[in-house]
């Protein structure tokens, strides 16, 4: 299968070119055609095997054909959780790369580091944003950022969210998001707390292993 047969539209064909990327791999393929039509998504996956494109690509599409006559103030679109500042900085790349050619703005927040530029940012708008689970908290606590508009929502890496203690600060944060949305979720392995946190956020969702 060629990325030409998910029905992509050109400006994110002509990115995937520019990677040097001609065919999906099985999760891209399983996924994206799914993902597009709506629907909620249980991802079994582990990094490396392109997972990140699987969720940056269609939820690229999907905001950019949904607001691309809203002039309406921008609030935050889309919000992928992922454990790590490597991790989060990886899946803002390639947002980057992917959305190279679309006018959606995209950011990273991570933990570490002074808050004042990510404040900054926030406040000149963002569509999509990337985010570890503390620093997310801690910029909502503030007022810095709400979570009201979001109509995506991806949990990268589930279950080392677990192994790394942040489970909780990740269903506080999921608390916050609006009932109406779309939500990926992915795992590489899915203890039972996790399986169970996946069924009480994913409505009827398409199921992929890799
Ligand atoms: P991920 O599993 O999302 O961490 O991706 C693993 C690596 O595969 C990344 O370096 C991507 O740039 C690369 N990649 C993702 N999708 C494709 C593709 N369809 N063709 C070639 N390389 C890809």
């Amino acid at each position: 299968m060629l990325f030409q047969d998910l029905n992509l539209i050109d400006p994110i064909l002509e990115s995937l070119k520019k990677e040097g990327y001609t065919n999906p791999t099985p999760i891209q393929e399983q996924s994206i055609p799914s993902i597009l039509k709506g629907k909620d998504l249980l991802g079994c996956a582990q990094t490396g095997t392109g997972k990140t494109a699987a969720f940056a690509i269609p939820m690229l599409q999907l905001l950019h054909e949904k607001h691309l006559n809203t002039k309406s103030k921008r609030g935050i679109k889309a919000l992928v959780l992922t454990p790590t500042r490597e991790l989060a900085i990886q899946i803002e790349e390639s947002f980057v790369a992917y959305g190279r050619n679309l006018n959606l703005k995209h950011l990273v927040i991570f933990g570490g580091v002074g808050q004042q530029a990510q404040t900054d940012a926030l406040k000149r708008g963002v569509d999509i944003l990337v985010a570890t689970p503390g620093r997310l908290l801690d910029l909502i606590n503030q007022g810095f950022i709400n979570l009201k508009d979001i109509e995506f929502f991806v949990l990268d890496e589930a279950d080392r969210m677990l192994d790394m203690g942040f489970i909780h600060d990740v269903k506080k944060v999921i608390s916050k998001l609006p009932v109406k949305r779309q939500t990926l979720f992915f795992s590489a392995t899915m203890p039972a707390e996790i399986q169970k946190l996946a069924d009480s956020i994913l409505n009827n969702p398409i199921k992929v292993e890799v």
